[in-house]
């Protein structure tokens, strides 16, 4: 009884890691080798997250520091992990030891802690801004209109690297409306690179999820962070 359980449990496991490994086969052959993908982790384990990178994965996405300090370990060297959800103050020096890329930087406080920290042990830490592209009042993110002078201000961490604009954008939106913000994001995302023309370090444009990664690409984005299309509902 007890036996015939665990092959069940075993058999299970295994339909999950071959669905993981042809999701992301159709992934990678739809879209452009320039595209960066940012497998979505939140939630998975290292097993999971070890069978998409077997399959090509090579950035995955927390959206928790304690959630990625505790799968570290085991994945550290095998893929990039960056920080796509929001970063407390507290928790900042535990981030910079462990992210490749936080992408979620939204104030000036958190960025003068992440510089701080970065300093610290020696990291030029990657970050991307997050836009509130819809103007959202729940959301984090820094509004359109602020980000240039927001850019500006950021141009006197040593240990910060900018490296583009990540956006969420709303979760229930129709792909139309979404793509409008889409478009006003790449829009905001030119205008530094226009602006900031020595910012040699600015090239990503992280937008787009599971139900809305295509959209985004057309868009112009160049990174996607898809989840739920990779391993399934969590
Ligand atoms: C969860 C999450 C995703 C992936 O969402 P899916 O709908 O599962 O593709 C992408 N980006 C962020 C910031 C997330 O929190």
């Amino acid at each position: 009884m007890f036996l015939s359980k665990k092959v069940g449990f075993q058999r299970k496991v295994n339909i999950l890691f071959i669905m993981i490994k042809e999701n992301i086969k159709k992934i990678l052959i739809s879209t452009d080798n320039n595209i960066s993908i940012v497998a979505a982790t939140k939630t998975r384990s290292v097993d999971e997250i070890k069978q998409a990178v077997a399959a090509g994965i090579k950035i995955i996405g927390e959206n928790y520091v304690q959630e990625a300090k505790k799968k570290y370990e085991s994945l550290k060297g095998l893929t990039q992990i960056h920080l796509i959800g929001h970063l407390q103050k507290n928790k900042v020096r535990k981030a910079v030891e462990i992210f490749d890329m936080i992408q979620t930087l939204d104030s000036y406080e958190l960025a003068q802690t992440i510089d701080a920290e970065s300093a610290r042990i020696n990291k030029i830490m990657p970050v991307l801004i997050e836009i509130n592209s819809a103007r959202e009042l729940q959301k984090n993110g820094v509004f359109g209109e602020d980000l240039e002078q927001f850019v500006s201000n950021l141009l006197e961490f040593k240990n910060i690297e900018l490296m583009g604009i990540m956006t969420m954008g709303p979760l229930d939106e129709n792909l139309e409306n979404l793509r409008k913000i889409f478009k006003i994001t790449k829009n905001y995302f030119d205008m530094i690179a226009k602006v900031y023309s020595g910012l040699n370090s600015w090239r990503y444009l992280s937008m787009g999820m599971s139900n809305s990664y295509n959209v985004a690409i057309e868009e112009g984005a160049n990174m996607i962070r898809p989840g739920t299309i990779i391993f399934g509902e969590r």
